[in-house]
């Protein structure tokens, strides 16, 4: 496919200023909704911007992260995602956290395969194939994508991508 080098600080920008005009913020008058927040921190400061370069298809990498940035905004009561960018020497981390109701242990090992949804996320909307498609795109960038979770509390996403080489 198409690859070039992506700032992944800027792209993550861009994606939660598209996801927030799908949630929200609610109509007015609307009770049921309250707007969207996404809080984007890096962990520390990058020395250069290479630090946060990666190499790979753009449009794919938008879709890897506005899957990510829609579960945690629809699967939490409060519409709010916390996203952490943090760089290795070789990898760009992307972390993705919500306070929401969070995924059952023993379900967690099967939310990458298509169509799986948790028993907990039934009154939600979804197919089940948002994160089985994350997973595709992490693989094809020589990257991974895993969670962590705790059922009540909150879910967070960890995507690793390669640096540019
Ligand atoms: P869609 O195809 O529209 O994305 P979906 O959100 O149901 O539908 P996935 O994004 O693949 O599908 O997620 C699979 C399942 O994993 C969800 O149905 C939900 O049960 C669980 N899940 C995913 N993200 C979260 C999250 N942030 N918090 C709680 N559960 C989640
Ligand atoms: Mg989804």
């Amino acid at each position: 496919f198409i690859s070039t080098e992506i700032r992944i600080d800027e792209l993550l920008l861009d994606m939660s200023n598209l996801i927030k005009l799908k949630h929200g913020p609610a109509a007015p008058g609307s009770e049921l909704q309250k707007s969207s927040r996404i809080d984007i921190d890096f962990l520390r400061l990058p020395e250069q911007d290479t630090d946060l370069i990666c190499e790979g298809n753009e449009s794919l990498l938008k879709v890897l992260f506005l899957n990510l940035l829609d579960n945690a905004l629809k699967y939490s009561a409060d519409n709010t995602a916390y996203v952490t960018i943090n760089f290795t020497a070789d990898h760009v981390l992307v972390q993705v956290k919500d306070n929401g109701i969070g995924i059952p242990a023993d379900e967690l090992s099967k939310i990458f395969e298509p169509f799986y949804r948790a028993t907990n996320s039934h009154q939600v909307r979804g197919h089940g194939l948002g994160l089985s498609i994350c997973k595709k795109i992490a693989q094809l960038h020589h990257g991974e994508i895993s969670a962590i979770s705790a059922p009540g509390k909150g879910t967070t996403f960890t995507v690793e991508l390669p640096h540019r080489q």
